[in-house]
């Protein structure tokens, strides 16, 4: 058989080889045509409850199996599923449409659907809840056309799951043990789909549109989400080259430059599910813990307690490593609404970061240094360090400081253990690239976020496609702000790291050595292969490497020079 190649969006790179198995959670929903006359309203009430009840209880199994698997967090989206299920304007939406004449599964599509319309209409996040209503309904009319759908939990190990789209809940339940990886007709590198992909270093492409019908059931398939392609009946070759990277060496230990400079892998985290995955592919720690993670999708902050749980699980992932969390950075891109944050024209340069924690959100900043603290004096919890997003000024930083040690008190007041944790600060604003002598003395680490500092420095808006070009790290301004600051930390007692995107590209480990970074942290999928870089890299020719770029003009010339040494 000749191999057949489709063409996506790759949004893991990694590739995958395994056999297809559709998930069509809308087949067998056709609903049987209701009988001309005669229909007993009351029994399809009844109808109606049974199913909801069973509905119910399948989502409640669902979400008991998703949190041992992958997290609460990850579970939390089965709540909001059964809140829908018990949704009041639903009720009686269904049970109207009963009382038209409707049988219960045409009632169930009557009354989704203006809810359904609704939040399609809208942005972001709460267009994502048009998918979660549709993911309801479906599942209460497969109950009342006794429809059978796969089980996405229980697949043989080696599938690849074709799907027209995965929802929130279909993703929470695969199992990355056993799934080679997985395909949809829809969605793109943001959906939710890619963005749960790149936390579990699962193979994906999505967006393959229609032709992705054309794979039959028991295909064998590759799926390469570095290319972005799915290939039906792979050649031996394409097999081969698809399983070798599943099988990607793993460097469980620190590594070093072939002339023995250590230089830290670490992985960056959102969510506590993906700690574990970063440990699989041998980060040596967290070098960016992003806590607004744990703030958003719900209706009030994380407490202490909660905070504190999540620290801790953290440490106790990585014992011999360290944990960097940063503070909660909301404002920019990041909206959490029950902070209601201000509108802003800007709002990229308004309060965001390390502004609001030292303004309208005082009070989380404590409760998070509070559970920072004890998690720093919890058994194991001398790897943590605290750092700050977005800092611009010194102020910034001694105020920051000044919190933590009212918070240090208080909780010597209670008799609480705690300890001091490592403290540092984000290198994301050209301001604080000016002032990194004077932060470098203050502090005991700096980590360079290109993904903002590209941003501030090229004035290139970090999500804008039109600016995409300007928004690249290898342009001369840039790579000369993360030298300035790299220079400054000389001769302090503060390491310098960088979690921003381009910490994780492996095309760029050798230029990266050579500017002097000591650690790099990125999406725990490609520490394998930057690891890997690390240990061919010689510190010398890196160094030379590194003056070369410095000296470029262009981001033509940069990319030139890379070209040439690799
Ligand atoms: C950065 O700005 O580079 C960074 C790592 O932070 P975030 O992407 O979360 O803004
Ligand atoms: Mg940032």
């Amino acid at each position: 058989m000749t191999e057949r190649t489709l063409s996506g969006t790759g949004v893991t790179p990694r590739a995958g080889v395994g056999t297809a198995v559709w998930y069509r959670p809308e087949a067998g929903l056709e609903l049987p045509e209701p009988p001309a006359e005669g229909l007993d309203a009351a029994a399809e009430r009844e109808r109606f409850e049974t199913a909801r009840g069973e509905a119910r209880e399948e989502l409640e199994r669902e979400r008991d199996l998703t949190a041992d698997r992958v997290g609460d967090e990850e579970a939390a989206v089965f709540d909001a599923h059964v809140q829908f299920l018990n949704d009041p304007q639903i009720e009686s939406g269904v049970e109207e449409a009963v009382d038209d004449g409707l049988t219960a599964e045409h009632a169930v599509q009557r009354a989704f659907a203006g809810p359904i319309e609704q939040f399609e209409g809208m942005e972001g996040r709460m267009a994502e809840r048009a998918d979660d209503l549709r993911d309801v309904r479906d599942r209460l009319l497969r109950v009342l056309t006794g429809g059978e759908r796969v089980n996405l939990a229980e697949l043989p190990a080696g599938t690849v799951v074709l799907a027209e789209r995965l929802t929130p809940s279909d993703t929470a339940q695969l199992d990355p043990e056993r799934i080679a990886g997985f395909a949809t007709v829809t969605g793109g590198r943001t959906s939710h789909a890619a963005i749960f992909a790149r936390a579990l270093a699962l193979p994906a492409v999505v967006g393959v549109g229609d032709d992705l019908d054309s794979i039959e059931e028991g295909a064998a398939v590759v799926i390469d989400g570095d290319a972005g392609e799915v290939v039906v009946d792979p050649s031996d070759e394409r097999r081969e080259a698809a399983a070798a990277d599943d099988a990607v060496e793993v460097r469980p230990n620190p590594v070093t430059t072939a002339d023995g400079t250590t230089v830290e892998v670490a992985a960056n985290v959102g969510r506590p599910a993906e700690l574990g995955p970063a440990a699989d592919r041998g980060a040596d720690g967290i070098g960016l813990f992003r806590t607004e993670f744990l703030f958003l999708d719900r209706d009030a902050p994380p407490s202490e307690e909660e905070q504190y749980e999540a620290y801790a699980e953290a440490l106790s992932t990585f014992p011999d490593g360290r944990v960097v969390v940063r503070t909660l950075d909301v404002g920019g891109d990041k909206p959490v609404p029950y902070l209601d944050l201000p509108e802003s024209e800007n709002p990229f340069l308004s309060e965001r970061g390390i502004r609001r924690s030292l303004g309208p959100d005082a009070a989380l900043f404590e409760t998070q240094l509070r559970a920072l603290l004890r998690a720093a004096g919890s058994e194991g919890g001398d790897g943590l360090a605290v750092m700050l997003p977005l800092v611009a000024t010194i102020e910034e930083v001694e105020e920051a400081r000044e919190v933590l040690e009212s918070v240090a008190a208080d909780l010597d007041e209670e008799g609480a253990t705690y300890a001091r944790p490592e403290f540092g600060v984000m290198i994301e604003t050209p301001a604080a690239t000016f002032m990194a002598p004077e932060l470098a003395s203050r502090v005991d680490f700096l980590s360079v976020g290109t993904n903002d500092l590209a941003q501030y420095v090229m004035a290139a808006d970090r999500g804008d496609e039109r600016v995409a070009d300007l928004h690249d790290p290898l342009h001369p301004p840039v790579l000369r702000a993360i030298a300035r600051t790299v220079e400054a930390a000389d001769g302090e007692e503060c390491w310098v790291g960088m979690c921003g995107e381009m910490a994780g590209d492996p095309d760029l480990t050798e230029l990266l050595v050579g500017l002097g970074l000591d650690e790099l942290s990125m999406s725990a999928v490609t520490v394998p292969d930057v690891k890997a870089n690390v240990e061919t890299t010689d510190r010398e020719a890196a160094e030379a490497l590194a003056a070369r770029a410095l000296a470029a003009g262009t981001k033509r010339e940069v990319d030139q020079l890379l070209t040439d040494t690799a």
